[in-house]
Parts: structure tokens; sequence; C-alpha cells
């Protein structure tokens, strides 16, 4: 018997299919394959990309850094060269008759989070990883002034199938002058929440699901990463601060250096048991000019790319999910990542 089982945050339902259950090998899929050819993120071509915002360049036995624009970075920030949104001029919100509109203003930057163009995140040091949590935050502090912009999103498409049209390593930031209706959602399913219970609904997820760990896929000291209760999408996966905190960029030093053990083992997890998944990747947090809550808790949610959306999801906006989250947990949890598994990418062949 399918369950229909409903999002404690956004009340959203969801069908599991549990008689018909899919296994990981059950999605068929092209592995990834690198297409090489021309790379504007690669070193030597840092002019093909509009001039750097941000870039961390270790300096050689303490002589100067490298110059902007120039090879010998970790990790670049640039603005994208086909923004969705223009970062010049005012919001000038007006009616078209019973129409709302305004400027498209807002900021699109790509984060480009190693020179080496056939790696990934859960491919490079730990520390790399960590180095582009630092570079989101360092961004967001940074845009989070400008007060025309009331969300910022990070987001990383892994893979052609999940939207990446470079293939290079890179994540994404989009500033926007309005919240998303699904991070609205997110901010009133909490806050409803914690006006009924006094508690947030996030900090009970964790202590709930850490009780009976059966969609518990890892932990750490300061994270746990679960598949949800009412996933949408099979295998998907969210990890979770344990400490309560509404917004990313307010973590404490240390927090960073566990998130990116916790995310770059998950991904190790998903390329062995879903063989090197094109994914989509979130950060949730609180709208930028927001105080800290006490019912808004951020996290990273993560979605690798094994099925398409169809006609009955975009007619209902609820979603049928072929994998139990116990199952996904449980295929993730007992990943071993201590053997290199193959390559993540193919290489182009020579
Ligand atoms: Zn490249
Ligand atoms: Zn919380
Ligand atoms: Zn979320």
């Amino acid at each position: 018997m399918p369950e229909l089982r409903k999002d404690p945050i956004t009340g959203r339902w969801v069908i599991i299919s549990t008689d018909r259950a899919k296994r990981p090998t059950d999605f068929s899929r092209e592995g990834m394959k690198l297409k090489g050819g021309f790379c504007p993120f690669c070193y030597g071509n840092e002019t093909k990309t509009p001039p750097e915002v941000l870039a961390y360049r270790p300096s050689k036995n303490g002589g100067p850094s490298p110059q902007r624009d120039s090879p010998g970075w970790n990790l670049r920030v640039v603005p994208n060269k086909f923004p969705a949104l223009g970062i010049e001029g005012g919001l000038a919100r007006q009616a078209e008759g019973m129409f709302d509109k305004m400027n498209g203003i807002g900021a699109h930057e790509v984060i480009i989070e190693t020179p080496e163009h056939d790696k990934t995140l859960a491919t490079i040091p730990d520390k790399r990883v960590e180095d582009v949590f630092w570079a989101f935050r360092d961004r967001i502090l940074d845009l989070k002034q400008d007060k025309r912009f009331k969300y910022i999103l990070i987001f990383k498409n892994h893979g052609e199938p999940a939207g990446a049209s470079l293939e290079h390593p890179h994540s994404q930031l989009i500033a926007l002058p309005i919240l998303p209706k699904q991070v609205i959602e997110e901010l009133e399913g909490s806050k409803q929440y914690f006006v009924y219970k006094e508690r947030c609904v996030f900090c009970d997820i964790i202590r709930q699901e850490i009780e009976n760990p059966i969609r518990v896929v890892a932990e750490n000291s300061d994270f746990v990463t679960l598949a949800p209760y009412a996933p949408r999408f099979p295998f998907e996966t969210w990890i979770l601060p344990k400490r309560h905190e509404s917004s990313f960029e307010n973590s404490p030093t240390h927090v960073y250096e566990s998130l990116a053990k916790a995310v770059k083992l998950l991904l190790q997890k998903a390329d062995g048991v879903l063989d090197n998944p094109a994914y989509n990747l979130v950060i949730h947090t609180s709208p930028v000019q927001d105080p800290s809550s006490d019912h808004y808790h951020w996290h990273i949610e993560f979605m690798p790319k094994l099925t398409k959306t169809a006609g009955f999801e975009w007619g209902t906006g609820f979603y049928i999910n072929p994998t139990p989250p116990e199952e996904a947990a449980r295929f993730l949890r007992e990943a071993d990542v201590s053997q290199p598994s193959a390559p993540a990418v193919q290489p182009v062949p020579a």
C-alpha cells in the first residue's frame, strides 16, 4: 500500500510508493562524462570571466600573493557572465493594471570551487571544501549590506541533467529583491509550529530522528545528515546543524569545518550508491534582513537527479517518490567510503 506522508514544516504531502520501491540500481541514467573543450573556469582563462569579486590565493613562502584575475588561486568568485538578474539600479516596483512588476535587480555570482577541472566536492581535500563554505559566508556578509536584497540563495547544479552548463566544479549565488515562495512556505510553517509548541520544528525533527535513527545517514559533532520523513525525491537528503541557528552565516567558526566533512561524506556516499549522480544542492537560510529567529533553522537540501518531474507533480504540487526514505537512508548509511570508488567523472579521452 502506498503511503501519503506530510512534511511537518511545510505541510506538503508526498506519495511514497512502498510496494514498487526502487533500489539505487533501478534508476537508469547515463553516467557523467566530461566533454572537455574550452573552460573559462580553468587556470589561465581568468580574463574570460568578469573580474573576480573574491579569491583565495595562498601566498608562496610569505611572498606577495599572485595578482587578481591570474592563476594561483584555490577558489574564485566571479559575477555570472549571463546573469539572471542585473546589479545596477533601483527596484521601481509598480503596477501594470492589476499586475505587479519591478526591475530585475539582483546579484548572480559563480563560486569556482577548485582550479581542478575534473575534481568534485567529493574528491577535493576537506580543507578545500571548507573554503567553499567560507566563500559563501564572505559573499553573504558582503551582499547583505545591500538593503535591496531580501534573500540570498546559494545552490549547486552538478551535472548536465541537474542544470549545470559548465562542467568545472562550481556553485552559484543569487541575491534576490523578493522572498522565494519555497522559503516563505518553510518560514511560515516553522513559525506556526513555534507558535503552537514553542519549539523549533527542525530541532524537534533532529531530536526525534537521532533517537530512532532509521532515517539518519551520518552524524558528526555539529551536523546530522538524514532522509526527511516526507521527501519529494528519491534519496533526497538534508544536512542540519544540531545546534539551533537560523542563519548560515552566523555559525561559529568550527561549524564550517564540520559542515565540510558532512557534505563531503554525503557526496562520497551518493557517488558510491548512485554511481556519481547529477544533483542539486541548496542552502536554505533566513532572509538576509531578518534578525536571528527561534523558529527557523538553516539547512542544506541535497537532491540527486534520478527522476523527472511529470504532469502529476506539475498539476498538484505534490510528489510521487518511488524510494521510501528509510531505505534510501540505509543505502547511504551503509555505503563504505573508505575505499575510493571509481573516479567521479570519466576523464576526457585524449
Ligand atoms: Zn575547467
Ligand atoms: Zn532549531
Ligand atoms: Zn529547506
